[in-house]
Parts: structure tokens; C-alpha cells; sequence
């Protein structure tokens, strides 16, 4: 299979904003495991504004742009040094892709950029992508980025015709309610549409559900289920649990990618 995993900085950095040691190791192992069993593995990593914070010795998150994209240009390289140490030693070789809009918004640029992902699967590669954060900024009332790594990571499923989109974050998947306020809150296993009330229950986006919160999610997930890609929410804790969402063993919530014969 084709497997784009979206990995929130939640999973990867610690309150701090340091690197999570043992989480990205279990990751990187789980992830080199599962392309030595024969899958094509994409990785979407956020982090790079989360790292570059710690790096810097910032007090926080960044409010102003440039320092934002400082950060992202200061821990974009933290973490693709670190993927690349770790990914080497099971023998694998990692390529840093950085996305704008445009590269994916006009059909030329987007060609392009299937065109490398294509061949870098070809040679065996693993690209790791993120949005290109230190350039991509929004002029004021114009969108031009993406702007977060759920819909990023859908939108590249999409373009390389991915089997399964995994968003690891740091809650289990789509509850019945908020998990948080509501101890009767059910996790949802599996969603063959997303209603409007299912929508409703995702509530508004950044919340403290993840880094894009849950509206993000279900905004990735009918990207990636229109294209015939099933996505699945899991939570980023425990990187083994890919084994059994790759092996179709129920974790985390499911959305069932639209097949041929469906309308
Ligand atoms: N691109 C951002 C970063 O690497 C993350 C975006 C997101 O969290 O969705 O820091």
C-alpha cells in the first residue's frame, strides 16, 4: 500500500517544544518496519515551528510572522536532521519536500510535484513533507497557504493516489462527544459518511484536540475519502499501533474512502 502518515507536533515535541526522544525513535522504527514490509511510506511532519521554538530558546510560540518563520526555518532543519539519522540507521534514505498552495493549487506545479513524488518512490526514497512555513505567509485577507498539516497531508494523498491517509494526533479519534468534558463520550470506530451532524460534533477548528483540532481532521477526511483513500484518526502515543491500522485491524476511527461504485 501507499501510506501518507501526518504526524502533529504533539506527538513529536515535548510541552518544551524538544524533540520527544523515544516517541520519534518508535516512530521511525515502526515507519521503517512497515516499508521493509513492502509499503510506500510518505511522511507529513509538523513540528518545524515547534522545534525551532526550543532551538531558539524562545519563551513561546511565536506571535509575529518573521519570528514564526525563523522558527520554522531553524527547526525544519532540527527535524530532518533527526529523521535522517534515525531513518539511516534501518537503511533508509529520507527527502525533504516543502510545499506552498501554488504547488499543489496549478495543475503545472502539482504535476511537478507528483512527478518527484513518483520517482522518489521509485528509488526506494522516503519523502518527508511539510508546509514550506518559513516563505508560505498570508498577505492580509488573501489565504495563500494551506495553513495546517491535516488538510497538507490529505491534499498529498490526493496527488500521489495514496491507498491510506494515518493522522497521528494526541487524542484516540472521533468521539460521540468531547472526550474531555463529556465522560459518556464514545469513540466512533468507523464513518462511512461525513453528515453535517457528524460535522457538528467536530466542533470549531484549534481546539485543544490536536494542532488543527477535529475540524481539521474531517475536512482531511473528505479530501482523502472523495479521492477513495480511507483516513484513520489514531492517537500518535504509541507508534505500534500503525502495524495494525496498516493490517485494517480496527484502531482509532476509520473514514472509508468512496469507492468506484459509489455515487
Ligand atoms: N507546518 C507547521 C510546523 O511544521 C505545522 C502545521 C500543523 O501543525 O498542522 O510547525
Amino acid at each position: 500500500m501507499k501510506i501518507v502518515v501526518k504526524v502533529g507536533t504533539s506527538t513529536l515535541a515535548h510541552a518544551t517544544g524538544r524533540l520527544n526522544i523515544r516517541r520519534v525513535e518508535e516512530l521511525v522504527k515502526v515507519l521503517s518496519d512497515l516499508k521493509n514490509e513492502g509499503h510506500q511510506i510518505i511522511l507529513v511532519s509538523s513540528g518545524a515551528i515547534g522545534m525551532g521554538v526550543g532551538k531558539l530558546n524562545l519563551p513561546g510560540r511565536p506571535g509575529d510572522m518573521p519570528t514564526k518563520q525563523a522558527a520554522a526555518a531553524v527547526g525544519q532543519c532540527e527535524l530532518m536532521y533527526t529523521y535522517d539519522r534515525l531513518f539511516g540507521q534501518y537503511g533508509h534514505t529520507v527527502a525533504q519536500i516543502l510545499l506552498t498552495r501554488e504547488d499543489v493549487d496549478y495543475p503545472e506545479r502539482r504535476r511537478n510535484f507528483q512527478n518527484v513524488m513518483a520517482r522518489l518512490l521509485d528509488l526506494q526514497a522516503l519523502p518527508v513533507l511539510n508546509e514550506n512555513d518559513a516563505v508560505a505567509t498570508d498577505e492580509v485577507g488573501v489565504a495563500t497557504t494551506i495553513g495546517e498539516n491535516d488538510t497538507l497531508s490529505a491534499i498529498v494523498a490526493g496527488c500521489v493516489g495514496a491507498d491510506l491517509l494515518i493522522l497521528l494526533s494526541d487524542i484516540n479519534g472521533l468521539y460521540t462527544a468531547d472526550p474531555r468534558t463529556n465522560p459518556d463520550a464514545v469513540l466512533i470506530p468507523e464513518v462511512s459518511e461525513i453528515t453535517p451532524a457528524l460535522e457538528a460534533l467536530a466542533g470549531g477548528a484549534g481546539s485543544a484536540l490536536g494542532s488543527g483540532g477535529m475540524a481539521t481532521k474531517l475536512k482531511a477526511a473528505k479530501i482523502a475519502n472523495a479521492q477513495g483513500c480511507d483516513m484513520v484518526i489514531a492517537n500518535g502515543r504509541n507508534p505500534a499501533s500503525l502495524y495494525d491500522i496498516a493490517a485494517g485491524n480496527p484502531c482509532g476511527t476509520r473514514f472509508l474512502g468512496r469507492r468506484a461504485n459509489q455515487s
